[in-house]
């Protein structure tokens, strides 16, 4: 399905983030993949994880450098000379915001978690279009905070709505060159940036209690959505946010 196609991959911190799912399903279908990694520690977990790829593009992106975002697209033009398609997978807020009172949300606390988890898709897709010369696609994380109270997520469900717009916006902006953006609004998932929140394992109950299908997403389910988006199935889906929540949205009392 993605035979021919290169993508990079923001966000894989280790084996259980969603960005490696998203890697694996595209892998599995055939495409070329480069990740970027924040930090010598994640590299560490990339080299590993990438060991068994062959000469795999694995490059550092804080996306709070703006040289080291473009140091990235450069690298992939270097290499490639073009580009097809990008996950954006990552997200942040200091954890002392992610408890308590949203109304306690410091300066800082607000325009980091608005920076890294919301502005980088607009940062990173105004980089990438330059190499999308056939168009492409873009696909970003969210979840259900961004629009209804979630008890905890706080700081990030803020950021989370501006990340949903933000996808409408580049929708916009980007369709006349063929180059689709689009969410994933995925159920709760155990990962690192998840374990920040407080209170994870409670989300995870209500949805087993609450989904319509009776349990938590799995990863790959995640992943092949993102396929799905990033793959020319998906062809005429722009600026949208896809619920893959096991029906968990769809609910009332
Ligand atoms: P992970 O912790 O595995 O991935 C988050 C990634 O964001 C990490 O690789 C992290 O690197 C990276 N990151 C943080 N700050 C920066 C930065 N300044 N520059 C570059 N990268 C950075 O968690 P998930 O896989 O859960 O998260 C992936 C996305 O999915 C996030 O947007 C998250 O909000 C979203 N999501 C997660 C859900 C869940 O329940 N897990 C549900 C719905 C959406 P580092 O470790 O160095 O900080």
């Amino acid at each position: 399905m993605l035979k021919n196609k290169v993508g990079i991959i923001f966000g894989v911190a280790n084996k259980r983030s969603i960005a490696w799912a998203c890697a694996n399903s595209c892998l599995e279908n055939g495409a070329e993949l480069a990740f970027t990694y924040q930090g010598e520690r994640l590299k560490r977990n990339l080299d590993k994880l990438t060991a068994g790829m062959g000469d795999t593009l694995v490059i550092p992106c804080d996306v709070t450098n703006q040289a080291e975002v473009d140091r990235t697209f450069e690298e992939i033009d270097k290499r490639y000379g073009r580009l097809d398609f990008v996950i954006h997978s990552i997200a942040f807020a200091p954890r002392e915001a992610l408890e308590g009172e949203f109304l306690a949300t410091t300066r800082e606390a607000f325009l980091t978690a608005m920076e890294i988890s919301a502005f980088s898709l607009t940062q990173v897709s105004l980089a990438a279009m330059p190499l999308m010369k056939d168009g492409g696609s873009i696909v970003t994380m969210s979840y259900y905070g961004a629009e209804k109270v979630v008890k905890n997520y706080n700081v990030m469900g803020v950021a989370k709505s501006a990340l949903e717009s933000s996808t409408r916006y580049l929708a916009n902006d980007l369709g006349s060159r063929n180059i689709r953006v689009n969410a994933i609004s995925a159920g709760p998932i155990n990962t690192l940036s998840a374990r920040g929140v407080k209170n994870l394992g409670s989300f995870l109950k209500q949805v087993e209690e609450k989904a319509p299908l009776k349990r938590n997403v799995e990863p790959k389910e995640v992943g092949d959505t993102a396929l799905f988006l990033v793959s020319d199935l998906s062809s005429a889906i722009t600026g949208e946010t896809i619920y893959v929540d096991c029906g968990y949205n769809i609910m009332g009392i």
